[in-house]
């Protein structure tokens, strides 16, 4: 691997901030952007006085003006609840933060990735998704600040790509858990760890039956990274996640069952345009990657439960 000085926006996230580790790790300097919104500087206290890290406190929906080899623009939030607070925000970071982000690659002629997220199907009609389904998205929806601003941020990668020759990557990340997902995100595995470790009710949307198909973060990383790096020339969009698929009641029976909790399990509504099945194919990112998870649920959620004894045993003490 060439050693290059890297820059990741939303790199004090929870994605951002293990993507930042592995690429220090492998000996390359890297620039953190955040505004903090979701994410917090305890995610990456411990890359802090590396001589090859950087950290700066900016809102990607402003220009930025840094020299860097390369960019993962991954700044936005990804919980429905957080990027749901403040919609119109979320469509400015995602839109806005892209074309910023977009017009620094082409200055200074680096490649670019762009997060962009298996919310661009929408409440899917194909299943497993693949790369060439279109999606079916509300575009006036609760979601849509989150979803329509993503699908435009691809549009602009790829007129970027077409029209300028800008080097770019678009990966489409399905539900990623791990260390670090914010306690209070709402997020469905964050949510179920943290309220059967608390002895509360695992709150279930709906019935239950819905699917989402999880990846552990370090396999996602991986895949982020073998897609940046790749020299098959695949811009993408690719799939990247588990297409291991499971029921939101199968999920809370799991975490159940690997905390030991006696928590009971509360029904609550459904929010609106909650998609009922997710699952990628990710037979592209097999083929041009080489790149395929490795970490199974039961194993990713182990190490995530780990993480959530300490941290919230260390808030409580
Ligand atoms: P996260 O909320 O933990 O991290 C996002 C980071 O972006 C945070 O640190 C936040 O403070 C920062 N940010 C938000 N708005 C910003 C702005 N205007 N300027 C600068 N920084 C800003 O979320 P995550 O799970 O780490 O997600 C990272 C990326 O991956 C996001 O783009 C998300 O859409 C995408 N993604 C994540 C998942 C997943 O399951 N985790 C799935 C699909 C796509
Ligand atoms: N969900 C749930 N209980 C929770 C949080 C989420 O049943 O406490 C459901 C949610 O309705 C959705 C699934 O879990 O069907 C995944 O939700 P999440 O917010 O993690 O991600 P997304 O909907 O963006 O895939």
């Amino acid at each position: 691997m060439v050693v290059m000085r890297i820059l990741i926006t939303g790199g004090a996230g929870f994605v951002g901030s293990h993507l930042a580790e592995r690429l220090l790790s492998a000996g390359n300097e890297v620039v953190v952007v955040d505004n903090y919104f979701t994410g917090s500087k305890d995610n990456i206290s411990h890359l802090i006085g590396n001589p090859r890290f950087e950290l700066l406190r900016h809102d990607v929906t402003f220009p930025l003006y840094v020299e860097v080899d390369a960019i993962y623009n991954l700044a936005s939030p990804a919980s429905p609840i957080h990027y749901q607070h403040d919609p119109v925000q979320t469509t400015k970071t995602n839109v806005m933060g892209a074309i910023n982000m977009l017009g620094l690659a082409k200055r200074l002629r680096v490649p670019i990735l762009q997060a962009s997220t298996s919310e661009v199907y929408g409440d899917p009609e194909v299943h497993p998704q693949t790369e060439d389904y279109w999606g079916k998205v509300n575009p006036i929806g609760p979601r849509a600040c989150y979803d329509e601003a993503k699908r435009v941020a691809e549009t602009l990668f790829f007129d970027y790509h077409r029209q300028h020759g800008l080097a770019i990557r678009v990966a489409r990340i399905f539900n990623t858990y791990g260390p670090r997902m914010a306690a209070d995100d709402g997020r469905v595995v964050s949510n179920f760890i943290v309220q059967a470790l608390r002895g509360e009710p695992l709150t279930i949307y709906g019935d239950g039956s819905q699917t989402r198909s999880f990846c552990y973060v370090d396999d996602l990383v991986g895949g982020l990274i073998a897609l940046m790096e790749n020299t098959a020339g695949e811009v993408g969009p690719v799939n990247l996640g588990n297409p291991g698929e499971f029921t939101m009641l199968e999920l809370a029976e799991k975490v159940l069952e690997l905390t030991g909790s006696s928590s009971s399990i509360e029904h609550l509504p459904l929010p609106q345009d909650d998609p009922k099945q997710r699952q990628p194919d990710i037979s592209r990112a097999k083929k041009s990657l080489g790149w395929e998870p490795t970490i199974p649920l039961s194993e990713g959620l182990v190490k995530t439960i780990e993480y959530f004894s300490k941290s919230l045993g260390a808030r409580a003490s």
